[in-house]
Order: C-alpha cells, then structure tokens, then sequence
C-alpha cells in the first residue's frame, strides 16, 4: 500500500461567502485547511452595528469565526493594522473609486499570507477570488499582479475561477484535481449561492458592497478631510474608528466635531473623553460630542450652539452646554441652539 501524506492549505477568511466555498472546495479535496484573518480596523465586520443601539436586534457574530466554525477548521486572527498603514497611504496601484486600495490590499494580504505559510509549513494559499468579480481588484489581468507581487505565484489557488487560470503548482503535482475548480465569473452572485445551497450553507453573511469601509464614499471623504486638515497622510487606530461612528462636522477647518447620533454612539464616544475636549448639554438630553482641533473662544460658542441643534432642545432660546477639558475641568456656556439652516451642507463631512 502507497502511503502519501495530506497537503495543507491556508486560506484567506474575510468572513465572506465566497472566501467560505473556496475553503471548503479544497476540504472536499481532502486538503487540510487553517484559516486567516487579518484586522486592519477599516473591516466592516461587527463594528458599527455593534455600537447603535438600533441595531441591537441584529445577531452580533464575529463572520470570520463564524465560517471557521462551520467548516471546522483552525482561524488564526492577525492584527496588521500597523503594517496596513502602507497600503492605504501609498497604493502602488492607486485607489478604487473611493479610498480603497484594492489590487494592494490583496497582493498585501496574500504577502502576508504567503510569509505566515512558509513559516509554518503549509502546500498552498487559497482565496476566495472570483475573475469580474470586483472592478480593481478581481479581473484576469489582475489575478497574475496578486500571485507576483504578494510572492506566492503558483502555490496561489483560486478554486472558485481555477479553471479559467493557469494550472498552479497544486495541480500540477496532483494534489488537487483541476477538474473539480470551479470556473466562475462575472459579478453574478448566483453560481455561489447555488454552490451554497448544495454544500448546506445558508446563514453566510450578505455582501455589502465590499469587504471594508475603504470602498464606502462618506467614509473616504473623512479620511480625506483627516489628512488634510493634519496635513499628514497618517492615522493611528483610533482615527479609523472614530470615523466610523456618529456625524462628522468641520465647522472650520480648524475644528472638527464629532455628534453621537443615539445612546450606543455616545456611549462609545465616552471612552475617547481623555483625548479629546468634549460638550454634552445639560439642560436636556443631546448627544456627547467630541472636539478635534485648536479651538478660539469663538468656535468654543459656535460648537456649543451646534451641540444645542442637535439636543432635544434645538428649538429652544437656550440651552446649557458642558465643555469639558481632556483632564475633565468642566465649564457651562449658554447658547442658543442654531437653526438647521445656519448650519450648511458643506460642514458635513
Ligand atoms: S474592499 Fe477593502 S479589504 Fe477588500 S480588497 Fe478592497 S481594500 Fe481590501
């Protein structure tokens, strides 16, 4: 009898459909699978819908170990947020139509991918890559960019769009059989969701329109309004959350106010107290609101009148409100709130 040990595979998991099909297409081939995840803080995953208190209702998962779970297979989480950093200030391949740094990010993530696999022994990488699948990131002419630059080159296996590629090493030396790759393309959904339905999956996370805030406009615009007004392109993790929660307003450009929209938000908002002069209104309800910037005494009364606005007292002659500095010295100004059109589409960010 031939004895031939099992190949090893790590797969990427953006908690995803299709991440979640290529994984388990090379299980029913009898490879062995451990799962990768990497944190960059922009991950749509969780985060905001875990704040509002609106959302509570939703069942609050983690994806990523959610799919790890159902295919039964290890998922190693990697924290990358200081590394990613490079990849969103300076895209070698530029940006999608918004902040998203695509066709980078995959070669980043199948790089790292690539360095996690030889440290610990595995045959090959699998992503859940479809060719058409996503403008920037995901066509023919870029699936060969992200096996070259990322250094994986043919050990980088695509079973869910293998068949319209070049046969990988995997297949070459018969690890894997080519003829049960799949040879999807196109942004249709519909050849994953069948292939869904007969491997018995049926609560996989919805797409969104992409896998991290990067691709989302309002999102973008922040980050850009951040970098401009620092004159720096840079961020720390806090930055990238910050700009995921509540109303952004730049009253002037030097300030920005940050307005928790309900009780999740300003909950959350609370715990950045110490880094940043913050208003609440005390002579009613309204939201916890953060100050980024140098501010005059000016723009001390003008942020407290916009404070006011977005108070249950907005209609009021006045309303009290609450500076407090970074060491938590509190001072009360009485404003009177502005008028929603005293306040121009343009200070929102
Ligand atoms: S959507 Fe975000 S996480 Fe997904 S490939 Fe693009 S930049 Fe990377």
């Amino acid at each position: 009898m031939i004895m031939t040990s099992q190949r090893s595979a790590v797969a990427l998991i953006s908690g995803g459909l299709d991440s979640m099909l290529a994984a388990k297409l090379m299980m029913q081939q009898n490879i062995y699978v451990e799962g990768i995840n990497f944190f960059t803080g922009f991950c749509v995953e969780g985060h905001t819908h875990a704040i509002r208190k609106k959302d509570k209702q939703k069942t609050k998962r983690n994806n990523a170990l959610w799919v790890a779970e159902t295919l039964g297979i290890k998922l190693h989480i990697i924290d990358v947020v200081d590394e990613y950093k490079y990849v969103v200030i300076n895209p070698k391949h530029g940006y999608g139509s918004n902040m998203n740094p695509c066709l980078d990010c995959k070669g980043f993530m199948v790089r790292k991918a690539q360095q996690w696999r030889t440290e610990n022994n595995f045959d090959f990488i699998i992503t859940g890559e479809v060719i058409g699948q996503r403008p920037m990131s995901q066509r023919k002419d870029t699936m060969p960019v992200i096996a070259h630059e990322s250094g994986a080159f043919d050990r980088l296996v695509r079973p869910l769009c293998g068949r319209h590629l070049p046969a990988t090493l995997p297949e070459q030396q018969g690890w894997i059989d080519r003829n049960q790759l799949k040879g999807f393309s196109g942004r249709s959904r519909k050849p994953q969701m069948a292939l869904a339905a007969e491997m018995g999956f049926v609560d996989y996370a919805q797409p969104a329109g992409g896998c991290c805030f990067l691709t989302d406009k309002t999102y973008s615009d922040r980050l850009i309004d951040l970098w401009q007004a620092r004159n720096q392109r840079d961020y720390e993790l806090d930055d990238v959350m910050l700009l995921k929660v509540g109303r952004h307003l730049r009253p002037c450009p030097n300030f920005k106010m940050i307005v928790g929209r309900e009780e999740g938000e300003n909950n959350f908002l609370e715990g950045y107290r110490r880094q940043f002069i913050h208003m609440r209104t005390l002579s009613c309800a309204g939201p916890l609101v953060l100050l980024d910037g140098e501010l005059t005494s000016s723009d001390i009364e003008l942020a407290a009148q916009i404070t006011a606005r977005f108070s249950q007292g907005k209609s009021f002659d006045e309303v009290d409100v609450e500076m407090i500095s970074k060491d938590g010295v509190g001072r009360v100004l009485q404003v009177r709130p502005l008028s929603a059109n005293q306040i121009p589409q343009d200070w929102y960010l």
